[in-house]
C-alpha cells in the first residue's frame, strides 16, 4: 500500500511539475477573474512579520501581525530575515504552517510566496550548508561547479519551506570599494552573464522550478545599483545608457533568457532618475525589450523613499503611482500597509488604470502556479534527507577550494610542510563570521559564531591538521582597534616560528554598514603586517575580505598571497588544505586588485600603449599608470601549465561565419591541477573607442601531469559586436585579436 501511495504521489507530483505555459496562463486568469480589487492590490503587498525586538525568540513572528495582513490586507508574500538567530527546519515548517493556515481561511485561498536572501545557501536556516559568497563563486571559473552548488541551496531553501531566494546578485561594480562588491561576480560582464546563468538554472532546476528541490530566483539590483561614483551604498550612479547597454544588461538578458523568475529593483539612481520611479527603465528595457515576463519586486521600502529620499515624489501616495505606472509589480513594504491603502485609492480614482494591476497580479500568480504553491506550501522533511548532509557539505567544500586563489608565491614558499613550526596570526584567523561575510546566520549578533560551532575557523583547521599543540596563535590586531600588546605577543612568537601565516581583511558586514572611506586594508592590521615582517620569516598572507582591500605598502614584504574572500563555513578546511598542498589551487581573481586608491582601472581599460619600462611617452601615460597589485584573471598553481599550439580556422570572416580557436594546454609539472583557459578578444580599430581586451570564453579543465588537452572555442559574430552612439549592437569591419593563454601578454595570436 506503501509504495502505492508513493506511485501515485509520484505521478501527481510529476504532472505539477509538468504544469505547462497555457494551462498556467488559463489558471491565472481564471483567479484574476474572481479577484476583487482589494485582492488584487493585497498581491502586489510584501510584508515582513518578523518581531525584531524579541532577541529571546530568535525568527518568531507577529501572529497578530500575520493575521491583520492576509485576512484585512490580503496580502500576497512576505519576507523575513530572522534577527538574530537560525531557525531549524521545523520551526520554518511550523512557520510555514502557521501562513498556510492563515492564508487558507481566506476567500479564495492564494497561498502566500515567501521570500527570502539565501545568497550562498539557505543561509538562515541552523544547520544548513554555506557556500561561498558569489565573488568566490566567480573566481572559481566554473560554472557546472556552481550551478550544483546553487541546486543544492535550492534544495536546502525549500526544505526550509521556503520557495524564494533573493538571488543572484547581478550588480556590476564599477568601483570596489562598494560595499557588496563580494555579492556580486567581480568586474567583468561576460564572466557574471555566465555565473548569472550558473545559478538561475542550479536555483530553478533548468526550467522546471515547480519541483519541490527548486526555488525561483530574483535578479538583483536592477539596475545600475552596484555602479555608484562613491563606491558607497544607495549612493547615486552616473551611467550613459550606452555603457549600460554594452555591460549590466547583457547580464540580466542572459539571465532572463535562462527563465530568471523575478527581479529586484535597484534602490539607486541613475543619472538622476530613481529606477523605482522610471518606465524607461522598467517597463520600456526590462518587461518589452529584454522581454522578462516575470515579478517586478522593489528593494526594502523603496517606494516610499521616491517621497522621503529621492525626492521625486510629493507623497507617499504619489510615489505608489509613480512606482507601479513604472512599472513595480510587488512593494516590499516590510513594516506597514500604506502602500495598499494608497494603491487602492489611486485606482478607485483611475490614477492607476486596473489594466496595470492585472499586469502586476498575473506576474505574481504565475509565480506562484510555476512553483506549485497552491499544491505544495510546507515541505514535508522526509523528502530532504539531504539537507546539511556530508555530500552537500563535500560541494561547498569544494566550491570553496576552487575559489581560493594563489595570487603570489615567492621562491615557492607554498606549499608548507607539516613539520614546519607555523604562526597563525591576524583578525580573521579565529572567525566564522568572517569566513561567512553577510547575510548569513554567522553574522548577526554577539554570539552568532555558536551557530558554526561544528565548522572550522582558520585556526582551528590548521589545529585539526597539525594538533594543537604544533600551531603557535594569537590574534595579532583587532579589525579596527591598535593593540601594541597583541603585536608584540605575535612578534614573540613569530621568532619561534619558521613561517607566519597572517590573516587579514574585513567584518562581516553588507549594505550600508560596509560603506569605507578609505581602501586600503585597516591601519590595526598595517601595522601588524609591517612588524611581523621585521622579524625576517616567509609570510603567507591570507586574505578574508569582501572586496581588495589595498595592500601595496607591506605587500613587498610577503612572501606569499592567498585571496580566499568569503569562503563560507567550508573554507576554512579548504584554504588549509591549500597551503599544505593537500589541494592544488585553481581560483581566478576576477577583479583586478588596485595597488593605489587613485587608480582603480579595470582590465579591459582603454587608451593602452605598450612602451617599456622608464620610456619617456607622453602619450602612453595612461598605460604607465595602469599596474594593478594583482590583474584580473590572476591565479597560480603548484604545477605549470605550458600553452601551445594556438590555432584559429579562419583570419576572414563575414556575417554569418563562425570563428574556432583551440589552443593546447599541458601540466608540465608534477602535480594534477586544474586550469582555468581564458580567451579574450580585442576589436583593433572601432568607431567607439575599443576596450584593451575583453573575456569572451573561458573553460575550466583538469590535467595530470604531462597531461594535453586542446581546448576549443567557437566565437560568434555576436563576440565582435558593441554598442554604438545610436545604442544599436553594431559590428565594424576591421581585424580583431585573440590572445588566449596563461596571462603573459607575448601568448598572442591576431
Ligand atoms: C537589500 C536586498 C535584500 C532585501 C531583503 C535590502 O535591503 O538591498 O538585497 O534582498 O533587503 O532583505
Amino acid at each position: 500500500f506503501c509504495a502505492l501511495m508513493f506511485l501515485f504521489c509520484g505521478a501527481v507530483w510529476s504532472q505539477q511539475v509538468k504544469n505547462n505555459k497555457a494551462e498556467i496562463d488559463a489558471k491565472v486568469s481564471e483567479l484574476l477573474s474572481k479577484m476583487t480589487l482589494e485582492e488584487k492590490v493585497g498581491q502586489m503587498t510584501q510584508i515582513t512579520v518578523t518581531i525584531f525586538e524579541d532577541a529571546k525568540k530568535p525568527g518568531y513572528f507577529d501572529a497578530a501581525k500575520l493575521k491583520q495582513g492576509i485576512q484585512d490586507y490580503h496580502i500576497g508574500s512576505i519576507l523575513n530575515v530572522p534577527n538574530p538567530g537560525a531557525p531549524t527546519l521545523k520551526r520554518w515548517q511550523e512557520t510555514m504552517q502557521a501562513i498556510t493556515i492563515e492564508a487558507n481561511k481566506t476567500r479564495l485561498k492564494i497561498p502566500v510566496l515567501y521570500g527570502i536572501d539565501a545568497i550562498h545557501g539557505a543561509s538562515y536556516t541552523a544547520g544548513a550548508t554555506l557556500f561561498p559568497q558569489q565573488i568566490g563563486l566567480a573566481a572559481t571559473f566554473n560554472t557546472d561547479l556552481v550551478k550544483r552548488g546553487a541546486a543544492i541551496s535550492a534544495y536546502e531553501t525549500r526544505a526550509s519551506s521556503i520557495p524564494w531566494v533573493f538571488s543572484p546578485d547581478l550588480d556590476f561594480p564599477r568601483n570596489p570599494a562598494w560595499s557588496r562588491m563580494w555579492e556580486s561576480f567581480g568586474e567583468d560582464a561576460y564572466l557574471s552573464s555566465k555565473m548569472a546563468v550558473a545559478l538561475v538554472d542550479g536555483f530553478e532546476g533548468n526550467n522546471n522550478v515547480g519541483s519541490k528541490y527548486s526555488v525561483a530566483s530574483c535578479m538583483k539590483h536592477y539596475i545600475g545599483y552596484g555602479s555608484t561614483t562613491t563606491g558607497k551604498d544607495r549612493t547615486p550612479s552616473i551611467i550613459p545608457e550606452r555603457l549600460l547597454r554594452q555591460y549590466d544588461l547583457t547580464i540580466y538578458q542572459a539571465a532572463i533568457n535562462a527563465g530568471a523568475k523575478s527581479v529586484m529593483v535597484s534602490s539607486g539612481e541613475i543619472n538622476g532618475t530613481p529606477v523605482h520611479a522610471s518606465k524607461h527603465l522598467i517597463t520600456d528595457i526590462l518587461k518589452k525589450e529584454l522581454g522578462f515576463s516575470g515579478v517586478v519586486v522593489t528593494d526594502w521600502k523603496d517606494i516610499i523613499y521616491l517621497y522621503t529620499r529621492h525626492k521625486v515624489a510629493e507623497s507617499k501616495r504619489d510615489a505608489v503611482r509613480i512606482a507601479v505606472m513604472a512599472g513595480i509589480d510587488m512593494s516590499m513594504v516590510p513594516e506597514e500597509f500604506s502602500f495598499y491603502t494608497d494603491l487602492l485609492d489611486l485606482v478607485k480614482k483611475g490614477e492607476v488604470p486596473v489594466s496595470r494591476i492585472d499586469d502586476a497580479v498575473s506576474r505574481i500568480l504565475k509565480m506562484k502556479f510555476e512553483l506549485n504553491l497552491f499544491q505544495n506550501t510546507v515541505a514535508d522533511l522526509k523528502d530532504y534527507p539531504k539537507f546539511g548532509s556530508a555530500e552537500h557539505i563535500e560541494e561547498a567544500y569544494n566550491t570553496a577550494a576552487e575559489s581560493i586563489t594563489l595570487l603570489k608565491n615567492n621562491a615557492s614558499v607554498l606549499p608548507l610542510s607539516k613539520n614546519e613550526k607555523v604562526l597563525v596570526t591576524g583578525a580573521t584567523a579565529n572567525s566564522m563570521k568572517y569566513l561567512n561575510g553577510g547575510w548569513s546566520y554567522t553574522w548577526q549578533g554577539e554570539n552568532s559564531d555558536t551557530y558554526a560551532a561544528d565548522k572550522f575557523t582558520i585556526l582551528e583547521a590548521f589545529q585539526n591538521k597539525l594538533g594543537k599543540e604544533n600551531v603557535l596563535y594569537t590574534a595579532g590586531a583587532d579589525l579596527e582597534k591598535e593593540d601594541d600588546a597583541e603585536i608584540q605577543k605575535a612578534v614573540e612568537l613569530a621568532k619561534n616560528a619558521s613561517k607566519i601565516v597572517l590573516c587579514l581583511g574585513e567584518k562581516n558586514y553588507t549594505e550600508t554598514p560596509g560603506d569605507i572611506s578609505d581602501l586600503y586594508m585597516s591601519a590595526s592590521q598595517i601595522k601588524l603586517a609591517l612588524a611581523l615582517a621585521k622579524v625576517n620569516k616567509p609570510i603567507i598572507l591570507v586574505l578574508n575580505e569582501g572586496r581588495p582591500r589595498l595592500i601595496s605598502n607591506f605587500e613587498d614584504k610577503m612572501s606569499a598571497v592567498v585571496q580566499c574572500y568569503l569562503p563560507g563555513n567550508e573554507g576554512a578546511r579548504a584554504l588549509v588544505d591549500i597551503l599544505y598542498g593537500d589541494v592544488n589551487p585553481s581560483g581566478r581573481l576576477p577583479y583586478n586588485y588596485p595597488r593605489y586608491p587613485n587608480s582603480l582601472e579595470k582590465y579591459n581599460r582603454k587608451y593602452t600603449e605598450s612602451i617599456s619600462e622608464g620610456e619617456q611617452n607622453n602619450d602612453a601615460k595612461y598605460e604607465k599608470s595602469y599596474s594593478p597589485q594583482f590583474e584580473f584573471g590572476t591565479g597560480l598553481s603548484y604545477t605549470t601549465f605550458v600553452y601551445s599550439n594556438l590555432k584559429i580556422d579562419k583570419t576572414e570572416i563575414n556575417n554569418t561565419d563562425e570563428v574556432n580557436v583551440s589552443v593546447d594546454v599541458t601540466n608540465s609539472g608534477t602535480r594534477a591541477g586544474k586550469e582555468s583557459v581564458l580567451l579574450y578578444l580585442s576589436d583593433n580599430v572601432a568607431s567607439i573607442t575599443p576596450e584593451f581586451k575583453s573575456l569572451k570564453r573561458f573553460e575550466k579543465i583538469s590535467l595530470k601531469p604531462n597531461e594535453t588537452q586542446t581546448v576549443k572555442f567557437t566565437l560568434k559574430q555576436k563576440d565582435l559586436q558593441f554598442v554604438n552612439e545610436d545604442l544599436k549592437w553594431i559590428s565594424e569591419k576591421g581585424s580583431f585579436t585573440v590572445q588566449i593563454g596563461d596571462q603573459k601578454k607575448d601568448f598572442l595570436l591576431k
